[in-house]
C-alpha cells in the first residue's frame, strides 16, 4: 500500500505546482507527456479529481477517462507515426503502480521497436 496522498505529484501537476507537457484536457481530465517515456509519445490520461485506483473511481468519472483514452489513441499515434499502440492501467501499488492517482498509459508502438515494453 502507499504512504501519501496529500503530496500526490499528478495533482501537483493539475495545479501547475509540477510542470508538464500536456497533450489534452477538458473540466475532468487531463492528459500529459510521461516524464520517462517508454517510447516516443508516452502519454498518461488522469481524471483530475484524486482517486487512488480504478477501483475508487466513480462511474461516470471512469466513462469520461475512457473517452479521452478513446480520443487520444488515434491522436497520439498519428501524432508519432505509430502503428499501434499499448493502452494500461497499472491498478494497485502490487501491480506495478507507483503514483496512486488514477492513470493509463499510451504507449505508441512501432513495427520494428522489439517487442513489448
Ligand atoms: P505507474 O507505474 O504508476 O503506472 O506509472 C507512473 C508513470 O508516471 C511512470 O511512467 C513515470 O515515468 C511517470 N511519472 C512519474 N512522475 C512523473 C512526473 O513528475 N511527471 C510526469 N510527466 N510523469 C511522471
Ligand atoms: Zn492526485
Amino acid at each position: 500500500m502507499w504512504d501519501m496522498s496529500e503530496d500526490c505529484i499528478f495533482c501537483a501537476i493539475i495545479d501547475g505546482e509540477i510542470p508538464s507537457r500536456t497533450v489534452y484536457e477538458d473540466d475532468e481530465t487531463l492528459a500529459f507527456l510521461d516524464a520517462n517515456p517508454l517510447s516516443p509519445g508516452h502519454t498518461l490520461v488522469i481524471p483530475k479529481a484524486h482517486h487512488e485506483t480504478l477501483n475508487d473511481l466513480p462511474e461516470d468519472l471512469g466513462a469520461e477517462v475512457f473517452d479521452t483514452l478513446h480520443y487520444l489513441v488515434p491522436a497520439v499515434e498519428d501524432a508519432v507515426g505509430a502503428d499501434a499502440s499499448n493502452v494500461a492501467f497499472n491498478n494497485g501499488a502490487e501491480a506495478g503502480q507507483e503514483v496512486p492517482h488514477v492513470h493509463g498509459h499510451i504507449i505508441p508502438r512501432f513495427e520494428d521497436d522489439g517487442g513489448a515494453p
